[in-house]
């Protein structure tokens, strides 16, 4: 059969129509989404050994003969065997099959065959079991560098490979989608070459320069989308320009005096916006440094100016919260706060709405809502972005459509995350970064604790004692709901000990705070739930909060003084230290106690790491060696395309090349359209489709 990139998957031999299904799940449905499946890993299965020679460390091939008829013996209902002695000049391997009772009919005695697997030595037996094996003369899958695709449930790597191998050929199929002179100048690999390499390399050379062609393509799409949505907001021209104000009339309705960092960005911000040009400022500090009262000051300065302005949150629980005290904060000097979130009733949603577009709201509080639920603005003027890292360069470029007037609104993003500088430059890099580096006064370090199972009876008594003195506590759980079938990725075993908040609350209430007020949240509850679950622990009527990380960003309750981190091992430094920050935000010392049953070393040091820190840049950077950049961010939370190869924060050198090349390519062609350059402008097009319009 000739197979072109079109040729549905369902026409490859061993793909029926349940195996097709479960493809869909991956997104692959054609020989060219195969193409484009990239192994995630390889293994090097090129050497063969003999069988006393073969290292007991790691899986290796084995070239040996079948010494007898395999035995299928039935130990009981669902537990079938075969066992099989297998020999080379060397000596004997004993292979045992678990419930593969085809491998009777499979291995023939006197044949020889290669086989894959672990050896195991017991006593004087050498052992494998469950190997994968194929003919000595028929050799697909041992003997080379084997991909090792993503997979989900019913799919198998060899599976996939298998589909790979004969998909392949169409490879040549794929047009080169590079100009050429580029290609040339950074000596990349031809697209089919990468392509096949990729997937099966003939060494490790092949590998590397499919590798480097290809992360160099990614690299080279997203930089020239980036420098397209540049482009575009320059020739906007100028924003919508402020008249100053008498900031001590706003820092009169604060109720407290700002810190000289807050008071510095604050100038930075009135100063962008009485300018003339665009503000596109990046305000950074560390939890609880105060990024709400920069976001008010810009707020009211719009609306004293005549002009709406738009806080989006990542979150709810975020969005609601900011609400309340916005308005609180900004109701005496006539500013009309309102909120939209997608969890609102249709008919609360279109007053908001209409008011939004009449203008009878002057500062609108939301989640991307905002963006994405066709909002009309009466004349919008400046958009704040709370927790950038969640709210990337493409939704800011979406936004700054929406304004509703010919101008481009002024965007103020504010973010706790430090970011490694690299990755700065590409998610930041076109805006202006104001940092507030100082911590409100008065404020205690908060202490942390690295706890085991054995203090937990200790922990309690101490939120014991915490309530009793008036305060309140978070208790923060990795689950929602017990699981027994959730394995994490990489665990061969269930995650049997994952605290989850529904379960660990009720036995909390029964066991051990009966006499306490407890509450739950977490992301699967009803938004009217959730709110009310907030404003609950708030108000101080919830002693306990019982909570998912949906708690994570931004929460402010001052009167917390307790936060409690079960299966703590299982976060990233950076998220705990952000869970952290949602304590010691008022004047009582503060705590956080992490605890965890792991067993690794490696866990109890970064554990150990964050608990003699608070330094949000210190921790982020051991983050990043530790679990890699994709971790850092979550899951593309820093709202660039998603890249298959490419590695955002190793490949400084690759990337740095394809923003030059890039570069050069729109200086020559601005709005790549040339002919040769259209394939260029279509690839663009499709890395950033999650976030459609963008480049209209
Ligand atoms: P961030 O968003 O940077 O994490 P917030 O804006 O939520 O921090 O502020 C954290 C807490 O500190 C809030 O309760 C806020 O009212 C309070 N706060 C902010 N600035 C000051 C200040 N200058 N003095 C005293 N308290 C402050
Ligand atoms: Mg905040």
């Amino acid at each position: 059969m000739e197979i072109s990139r079109s040729t549905p998957l369902t026409q490859l031999p061993g793909v029926g129509e349940v195996r097709a299904k479960k493809l869909e799940k991956l997104g692959l449905t054609a020989a060219g989404d195969l193409l484009a499946w990239y192994p995630r890993d390889y293994e090097d299965r090129r050497r063969i050994y003999n069988i006393a020679q073969a290292p007991t460390e790691g899986r290796v091939c084995i070239t040996a003969m079948a010494a007898e008829h395999p035995r299928l013996s039935r130990i009981r209902k669902g537990l079938e065997l075969v066992q099989v002695k297998v020999a080379d000049h060397t000596g004997a391997l004993h292979l045992t099959f678990f419930n593969q009772s085809y491998v009777e009919r499979a291995i023939r005695a006197g044949e020889e065959y290669i086989f894959y697997g672990a050896v195991e030595v017991q006593g004087r037996r050498r052992t494998m079991v469950n190997p994968i094996f194929e003919r000595a003369e028929k050799q697909t899958f041992t003997g080379c560098i084997m991909p090792v695709y993503r997979l989900t449930a019913g799919i198998s790597n060899h599976l996939l490979a298998a589909l790979a191998r004969q998909v392949l050929p169409c490879a040549h199929e794929l047009p080169e989608t590079l100009p050429q002179h580029i290609r040339q100048n950074h000596h990349l690999a031809a697209a089919e070459f990468a392509v096949k390499n990729i997937h099966f390399p003939a060494d490790e050379q092949a590998l590397e320069l499919a590798r480097r062609r290809l992360a160099f393509e990614e690299l080279f799409y997203l930089a020239a989308g980036l420098c397209l949505l540049k482009q575009r907001r320059e020739k906007l021209g100028g924003g919508i320009t402020f008249p100053l104000q008498a900031k001590e009339e706003f820092l009169a309705l604060l109720p407290f005096t700002p810190t000289a960092a807050q008071s510095r960005v604050m100038d930075e911000t009135a100063a962008d916006m009485t300018s003339g040009r665009i503000m596109n400022r990046l305000v950074q500090g560390d939890v609880g440094s105060g990024k709400t009262a920069v976001a008010a000051y810009a707020g009211w300065l719009c609306a004293k100016g005549g002009f709406q302005s738009a806080l989006m949150a990542p979150t709810e629980v975020l969005a609601e919260q900011h609400f309340r005290s916005l308005s609180q904060l900004l109701a005496p000097a006539g500013v009309r706060v309102g909120l939209l979130t997608g969890s609102m009733r249709t008919a609360e949603k279109q007053k908001v709405r209409a008011a939004l577009a009449a203008g009878d709201i002057d500062f609108v509080v939301g989640t991307h809502a905002l963006i994405s639920e066709g909002v009309t603005f009466h004349a919008l003027a400046l958009i704040v972005a709370d927790e950038q890292h969640r709210f990337g360069v493409a939704q800011r470029a979406a936004l700054a459509a929406k304004s509703g007037q010919n101008v481009s609104p002024h965007v103020l993003v504010m973010s706790a995350t430090p970011i490694p500088r690299t990755l700065a430059l590409i998610i930041y890099g076109d805006l202006d970064v104001s940092v507030i580096d100082q911590l409100p006064p008065g404020r205690t370090p908060i202490a942390t604790y690295v706890v085991r199972e054995d203090k937990r009876q200790r922990m309690y008594n101490f939120v014991r004692r915490q309530v009793a003195e008036g305060r309140q506590a978070y208790i923060i759980c990795p689950a929602v709901e017990d699981n027994p079938d959730a394995a994490l990725p990489g665990e061969e075993s269930p995650a049997l000990n994952l605290k989850a908040v529904k379960t660990y609350a009720e036995t909390l209430q029964k066991e051990i705070f009966p006499d306490l007020r407890l509450g739950i949240l977490h992301g699967k509850m009803r938004p009217r739930e959730k709110e009310a679950a907030m404003s609950a622990f708030s108000s101080g009527e919830t002693q306990v909060l019982v909570a998912t990380t949906v708690v994570e960003v931004g929460v402010d309750v001052p009167n917390a003084s307790l936060i409690i981190v079960e299966n703590a091992d299982r976060f990233g430094l950076s998220q705990l230290h952000q869970l952290r920050g949602r304590v010691g935000r008022g004047q009582h010392q503060s705590h956080c106690v992490l605890i965890t049953s792991t067993r690794s070393l490696e866990a109890m040091e970064r554990l150990h790491t964050l608990a003699s820190t608070t330094d949000g840049f210190k921790i982020s950077e051991e983050d990043l060696k530790a679990r890699g950049p994709g971790d850092f961010f979550g899951n593309r939370q820093h709202g660039l395309p998603q890249m298959k190869l490419a590695d955002l924060a190793g490949d400084m050198r690759l990337l740095t090349q394809a923003q030059q090349a890039a570069r050069a390519l729109l200086e020559e062609d601005p709005q790549l359209v040339r002919p040769e350059n259209r394939p260029v402008w279509e690839r663009v097009c499709q890395l950033f489709s999650d976030t459609p319009d963008i480049f209209n």
